[in-house]
């Protein structure tokens, strides 16, 4: 399989399971995991916060913050094309019971400007703007990194008008390696941020989400009442060490090959245009002559290709661990092929 359909569809290497094997272990929820306790000591470090909590997923991650900073008939403040819209099986109205206020922006990004007209005054009439939730980097806007500047200044346009500030950092670190800027200087201008481990870092479980001592006290009570409290989670989070050791730098390998593929698919007649890549997203638009995205899905899997269809002429292409450039080879003859059948 030439598996470009998410980087969470990289496997663990023998080399980070084998961490896993000797890890000293306890109940995470007495505090007593060796290995959980020294992630979320180093991921808090890594995004300049007080402290963190161990989650088995990015989801539980944002829904949890969601539920923490908000209470129901808020209003939460985000990009249309929003994780936490598109993804998350309608958490926030489900489980915060929080109006969603979505904004139509370039690239996954809002302004300052669009940010302080869609905060809406104070009033009886009106829902209660009360969280910002950002993306670093913006998925359906192709892997697009937030400059720091913009993500520090729209922050703080929020925290001005006594809104509450969550960054979704599932590729938060891609942005890290791509830009050189520490984690911690995008997450300055928010009370909560986590980075995920099943993306780019390879692992098969887990995320961690920061911020004060207070919050993740918060945090702590929905991850037991949400049944997201595990045992002795040092198995897993032994495998996030070794990825926060060896897998973030060559980060910059996907990048690089995200580059090489997004260059190659500019000379095929059935793409119409790639939006920019700044890390490991391809998202590349198809031409109208040809099939849509369900159909070229459809063909590049006969041919063990898998991407995903991200509309009904966009595909989004993802490099991670698993893929290298004899992948990248199937894919581009894959889409080559796709044209001479139409
Ligand atoms: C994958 C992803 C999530 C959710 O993470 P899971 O671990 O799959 O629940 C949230 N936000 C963004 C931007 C993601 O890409």
């Amino acid at each position: 399989m030439h598996d470009f359909y998410s980087d969470t569809q990289s496997r663990p290497t023998r080399a980070m399971r084998e961490a896993a094997l000797d890890t000293p272990l306890g109940d995470e929820r007495h505090d007593a995991d060796p290995a959980t306790l020294e992630l979320c000591e180093r991921v808090a470090d890594m995004l300049g916060m007080e402290t963190a909590v161990f989650l088995p997923s990015g989801t539980m991650c944002n829904e949890i913050a969601i539920a923490v900073h908000t209470r129901p008939g808020d209003e939460v403040i985000c990009t249309r094309e929003s994780h936490i819209i598109f993804a998350e099986s309608g958490g926030p109205a489900a489980l915060s019971g929080v109006m969603m206020h979505p904004i139509d922006c370039e690239r996954g990004m809002l302004t300052q400007q669009q940010l302080a007209s869609a905060i809406r005054p104070r009033s009886a009439h009106a829902p209660r703007s009360r969280l910002l939730v950002a993306e670093q980097t913006a998925n359906l806007a192709g892997g697009a990194i937030w400059p720091l500047e913009q993500l520090n200044s729209v922050a703080a346009v929020a925290k001005a008008a006594g809104l509450a500030t969550h960054l979704d950092g599932a590729r938060l670190l891609n942005a890290q390696v791509a830009t050189g800027v520490p984690a911690a200087a995008y997450a300055r201008g928010f009370d909560s941020a986590w980075i995920a481990f099943t993306k780019g870092l390879g692992c098969p479980v887990g995320a961690v989400l920061a911020g004060s001592a207070d919050f993740v006290e918060n945090a702590w009570l929905l991850k037991r009442r949400w049944g997201g409290a595990m045992r002795q989670t040092g198995v897993l989070t032994a495998m996030c060490l070794y990825a926060l050791d060896h897998h973030v730098e060559r980060l910059a390998e996907d990048h690089a090959l995200a580059q090489s593929i997004g260059a190659r698919l500019l000379d095929l007649p059935i793409i119409a245009r790639v939006l920019p890549i700044e890390t490991n997203i391809i998202i590349a638009d198809l031409d109208q002559q040809g099939p849509d995205a369900r159909e070229t899905s459809r063909l590049l899997r006969e041919k063990n290709v898998t991407v995903t269809v991200v509309g009904h002429r966009r595909i989004r292409i993802v490099t991670h661990l698993d893929v290298g450039p004899v992948d990248a080879d199937a894919l581009i003859a894959g889409l080559a092929a796709v044209r001479r059948q139409s």
